[in-house]
């Protein structure tokens, strides 16, 4: 790859380690031209499989935008997304497969949307999970209630709930 400061195609690397997780190996680089340093990191492609059978390279920007609807209206921001997806390919990485199927990757954002915003994951999982009555509210709900996550105390379900 060519160096980011002088654009010459060569360089020699001077450290390679893995990362923490042992998911992507870091490369210290020197350009052999300029002199600059860099780092490069380099990952396994992450494969989605998709309902049509055709796969395609995961994407953090097609989560955020899979999730962006579902938070419309509600205190969730840029930032909150960004690290939603990464915390999504993280765990899809984590399981250590290389080809993941669509359908998981809908599984993997439910639980930090939920931790996020429990209104946004109620309509993402309506969705997401076929809601189809009333009933599958309640159950879901009433599921939320049981086990309720981390940032129960200034839960916005709870907050608009009583507004009704
Ligand atoms: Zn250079």
């Amino acid at each position: 790859m060519n160096c980011p400061f002088c654009r010459h195609d060569d360089s020699r690397v001077i450290d390679s380690r893995p990362t923490e997780e042992g998911t992507a190996i870091r490369r210290r680089r020197e350009c052999t031209q300029c002199g600059s340093r860099f780092s490069t990191q380099e990952t396994s492609i992450l494969a989605i499989i998709k309902r049509s059978g055709a796969t395609e390279p995961f994407s953090r920007d097609k989560v955020i935008n899979g999730v962006r609807k579902a938070c419309q209206g509600r205190p969730v921001n840029d930032d909150d997304l960004a690290l939603l997806a990464q915390r999504v390919e993280e765990t899809l990485r984590a399981t250590g497969q290389a080809e993941i199927e669509a359908q998981e990757v809908g599984l993997a954002i439910l639980a930090p949307l939920r931790e996020l915003d429990e209104v946004a994951y109620l309509r993402y999982a309506s969705v997401y999970r076929n809601f189809s009555s009333l009933d599958d509210f309640e159950g879901e709900i009433a599921l939320l209630r049981a086990a309720p996550s981390v940032q129960q105390d200034n839960s916005p379900l709870k907050n608009s709930l009583q507004n009704i």
